[in-house]
């Protein structure tokens, strides 16, 4: 069952509420800079996210084939989300960084489902032949 979260950067500029079912498993990928980031991500449909503050805040890092937008805050650097409209996501799909959630609870995080993905590869369905590292 969906449940609304508030999330925000570190500085507090950038704030946002997504509606996760956090039973329906979250994503840690292999990709550069999930492996930099330590990224750990909900996928969630556009009319599931709303930004409520800070869209002036927030700078796009693209790399590779530009498809997805990495967002950060310029004042605190933090990414608390990021967004991409791809066949490979089913669409326009906004990822939220769990870790910039404000209200999860510790033990609802700990019960979360963790998909795989390989990044690395540009391969969305199939888990990564290690994964224990991410
Ligand atoms: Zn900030």
């Amino acid at each position: 069952m969906k449940k609304t979260y508030r999330g925000s950067c570190h500085c507090g500029a950038v704030r946002y509420e997504a509606d996760i079912d956090l039973n329906k498993g979250s994503v840690k990928c292999n990709c550069s800079i999930c492996t930099k980031m330590r990224n750990w991500l909900a996928m969630v449909k556009p009319e599931d996210f709303r930004l409520l503050r800070g869209e002036d805040e927030l700078n796009d890092y693209q790399f590779g084939r530009k498809v997805i937008h990495h967002l950060f805050c310029r004042r605190c650097g933090v990414h608390p989300f990021g967004w991409a409209d791809s066949p490979d996501f089913g669409g326009k799909a906004y990822a939220v960084n769990l870790a910039c959630l404000d209200d999860a609870t510790d033990e609802e995080l700990a019960g979360m489902p963790v998909n795989y993905v390989d990044g690395r590869n540009d391969d969305w369905k199939t888990p990564p032949a290690e994964a224990r590292h991410l």
